[in-house]
């Protein structure tokens, strides 16, 4: 619907519902699942061969599955930003971890509690500032722990910031949804449409598994991706200088070999039972080469995948209260990731790269009576598009100085003719956590362009020939005209998204810190070496 005609029909229906003496406002509400890190190779109804998620797979049954959501910059923080404020990162100023989130600028948030809805966010947060424009929130404090978090909440008796700290004890899990739970039960106000995001820590690093999962898999052999043992031929530089190798880089403490700190004693004799005996086993195989890179890769992905069967047990609790309370019938249910994950691909945990594992993740949405049950596209959609596909199902206006486009018309089975046929992508974070090169690129249906910009190095894959992305055909003669195609949509799309290279950095950031502690060491040697 266009924007005029969306307000025009929602103060229509709002003037209604005033002149019938119902107070009710019934403008659906939406309800956000947000996981962090979350490999669609690790959702059943993806085609997931390594694990289960009947829940999660509940959304998609019910619902629509997006075979080409991508995200606009791989990494949690900035996907978060994008998210709220629908702006690619040189223009919402968060580029990487470590920035500060500047709260004083427009968010979907804001925008929706203008329009009448109430908001809420419980959960992870990951952005530094305090959130702004949410009538509610209970928040990890950074990353957050597995268990026994404490978190950040504007409800209550709150101290001189507007917030006030909660210790919690349990699983962050499951202490996440029993917060989100309570405040649907209990502390919204019926009479106005919600939108609540409910965002897990899982399954990001260092996959600490709850209580209930840790024996999940034990016996069981998770089959190993293809390209486990990839050797980075047939790429640009960037491929093998990463730092983010199952071989290489994962630590003792991600592999459970060292105890995990803040434990209850009660938690750790639970956690000691699990482990204890797998650890001593693992110390008495003497494992190496290949034989100890099977294992460290059964022991991450177990891990991992312990923590998605807490997130899809506890998502399927938040379902079953939808359908008792009657609220799912008009609920729009969106579950997705920051973005999307190495489960061994490329021999490779983490996500940051343009490569189809973490520039893609995992969106189903689930709207009764709109979206058909059972519908999958492969129309391309990204992260930047979820606000305005907020405002839109709340019938309320879409910025124009938001990028993305939303895409109700695809859930209701109609896509525009206009519809994009390609997405752009920037990764910042270099030098950085797990050491990924700065790119940016485009994709299309068939093929992918990557610029290492710093190192001037290119790629070019044909998806539709090398759907793993192994090798690159940037010099391949055959692919010449491709090639010019693909660089002149790369700057058409550059100059629609304003990326001319610069970026607004709001605040202070952990590099420039690091930068500024490091410059204070260095001067202090020298005072030292001068005495
Ligand atoms: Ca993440």
């Amino acid at each position: 619907m266009p924007r005029v005609t969306t307000t025009i029909y929602t103060l229509l229906t709002l003037t209604l519902l005033v002149g019938v003496g119902m107070a009710k406002d019934q403008r659906p509400n939406i309800l956000f699942i947000f996981a962090d890190d979350h490999a669609y190779q690790a959702i059943g109804c993806y085609g997931s061969r390594v694990n289960k998620t009947p829940n999660l797979d509940r959304i998609a049954n019910e619902g629509m599955r997006f075979d080409r959501c991508f995200v606009t910059n791989s990494i949690c923080g900035p996907s978060r930003a994008v998210i709220l404020t629908g702006k690619y990162s040189h223009l919402n100023g968060f580029v990487r971890n470590g920035n500060t989130f500047n709260g004083g600028q427009q968010n979907v948030a804001k925008l929706l509690g203008q329009a009448g809805y109430q908001t809420a966010l419980i959960g992870k947060w990951h952005l530094r500032s305090e959130p702004t424009g949410f009538d509610y929130y209970h928040r990890l404090i950074g990353q957050g722990p597995y268990y026994n978090p404490t978190m950040r909440t504007n409800a209550g008796d709150l101290g001189p910031g507007g917030f006030r700290d909660v210790k919690h004890t349990g699983y962050t899990t499951e202490i996440i949804t029993d917060l989100a739970l309570d405040w649907l039960k209990n502390n919204r106000d019926r009479d106005k449409p919600f939108l609540m995001m409910y965002q897990h820590k899982a399954p990001h690093r260092n996959w600490q598994p709850g209580p209930k999962q840790l024996t999940h898999y034990d016996g069981v052999t998770v089959p190993e991706p293809e390209t486990l043992y990839d050797d980075y031929s047939g790429r640009a530089s960037p491929a093998k200088n990463q730092a983010m190798e199952v071989a290489r880089h994962l630590n003792k403490n991600d592999l459970k070999l060292v105890p995990q700190r803040g434990l209850t004693p009660e938690q750790r004799a639970v956690w000691d039972k699990a482990y204890g005996p797998k650890n001593e086993e693992f110390a008495a195989a003497k494992l190496e080469g290949k034989a100890l890179i099977q294992w460290k890769y059964q022991r991450y992905v177990k891990d991992y995948l312990r923590c998605i069967d807490s997130v899809d047990e506890n998502v399927g609790r938040v379902l079953d209260y939808l359908d008792e309370s009657g609220l799912a019938e008009n609920t729009v249910v969106i579950y997705s990731s920051d973005q999307g994950w190495y489960l061994g691909e490329h021999g490779w945990f983490d996500k940051r790269w343009m490569y189809e594992e973490s520039f893609r993740t995992p969106l189903m949405v689930r709207w009764p009576g709109k979206v058909k049950p059972g519908t999958v596209t492969d129309a391309m959609v990204m992260n930047l598009d979820f606000p305005e596909l907020f405002l839109e199902i709340a019938g309320a206006d879409i910025p124009d100085d938001m990028q993305g486009r939303s895409f109700l018309p695809i859930l209701v089975g109609q896509q525009p003719s206009d519809w994009r046929q390609s997405v752009y992508y920037h990764y910042y974070e270099f030098p950085g956590a797990h050491s990924v090169a700065k790119h940016y690129g485009v994709r299309t249906k068939r093929h992918k362009l990557i610029h290492f910009y710093d190192l001037d190095e290119w790629e070019l894959f044909d998806l539709e020939t090398d759907p793993n992305e192994l090798t690159s055909v940037y010099a391949d003669p055959a692919y010449a005209d491709v090639l010019v195609g693909m660089k002149k949509e790369l700057t058409r799309i550059r100059k629609q998204y304003k990326d001319d290279g610069s970026v607004v950095e709001f605040g202070p950031s952990r590099p420039r810190k690091v930068k500024q502690q490091q410059a204070k060491k260095e001067r202090a040697k020298k005072e030292r070496a001068r005495k």
